[in-house]
């Protein structure tokens, strides 16, 4: 991974993961959201790109100096068009209902299998996938989760996991999928055009697609934690963790967008 330094691309959107990229201990950091919002100001576009619930993102969506928000690991997306609000999903109705029958079967599997694991405390919110809590309000046995994700996996399903949760996931989408056509409905950008002027930034697990997509990819220096979930580790890397890193990788485009150095 390279220095924030030499990144000099000239980007016109910013994505970004939540948890762990602009928060801490799940609080969003007030440094981010001042990024997010210099960043607007500066023309450069803001996405969240998150594995929190479709519910979460509808909230991020209506209220955060974004223009477009991501959820459930890019299973929908959603934005909002002045007084209106668009919602957008990977799969159509049929298949997220058929996904559903699925997701209700490894759910009740797993609670059988490993009583002990909770599910995350925002499945409630959740509409295309499941996620059960394996750091956010406690440290699940290693063992438990990877006994969980085979179960997972031998069921037909993926099973990514960020820093707090590992989600059973019934279709196609991951964080770079998921983007890229959320990119192409609310900007009308191409899978190219999206690759080479967008920047993505992740910290963990989750964002391993997308850390491999996206020409500019950034890891705030948290994710030095999470690469040996990563096989494409981001290019670049922040000096500082979470929230402080985003807004580092903040000014870097903002500066750098300006033509005020090299
Ligand atoms: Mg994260």
């Amino acid at each position: 991974m390279e220095s924030l330094e030499v990144l000099r691309a000239r980007v016109e959107v910013l994505l970004f993961d939540v948890d762990d990229t602009v928060t801490t201990d799940g609080r969003v950091e007030p440094v981010a959201i001042e990024a997010l919002e210099a960043l607007r100001a500066a023309g450069i576009r803001t996405v969240a790109v998150t594995g929190r619930p479709l519910g979460w993102a509808e909230v991020i969506a209506w209220t955060w100096p974004v223009d477009l928000a991501v959820g459930e690991n890019g299973a929908g997306w959603m934005w909002r068009h002045g007084r209106h609000f668009v919602t957008r999903y990977f799969e159509d109705e049929p298949t997220r209902v058929a996904q559903r029958v699925a997701l209700d079967a490894i759910a009740r599997e797993i609670g059988r299998e490993l009583p002990a694991l909770p599910h995350a405390g925002d499945q409630a919110l959740r509409r295309c996938d499941v996620a059960w809590d394996v750091g956010e309000t406690w440290h699940a046995p290693e063992e438990d989760v990877v006994r969980a994700s085979a179960l997972i996996r031998a069921a037909g399903m993926r099973a990514p996991r960020s820093s707090v949760h590992l989600h059973a996931v019934p279709g196609h989408w991951d964080k770079a999928r998921g983007a890229v056509r959320a990119l192409a409905d609310r900007f009308g950008l191409g899978p190219e055009e999206a690759r080479r002027s967008c920047a993505f930034v992740g910290d963990s697990g989750n964002d391993a697609e997308a850390f491999a997509f996206f020409d500019t990819s950034v890891g705030v220096a948290n994710v030095r934690e999470h690469l040996s979930r990563i096989p494409t580790p981001p290019r670049y890397v922040t000096p500082s963790p979470r929230g402080r890193g985003f807004a580092e990788l903040a000014q870097r485009l903002i500066t750098h967008a300006r033509g005020i150095d090299g």
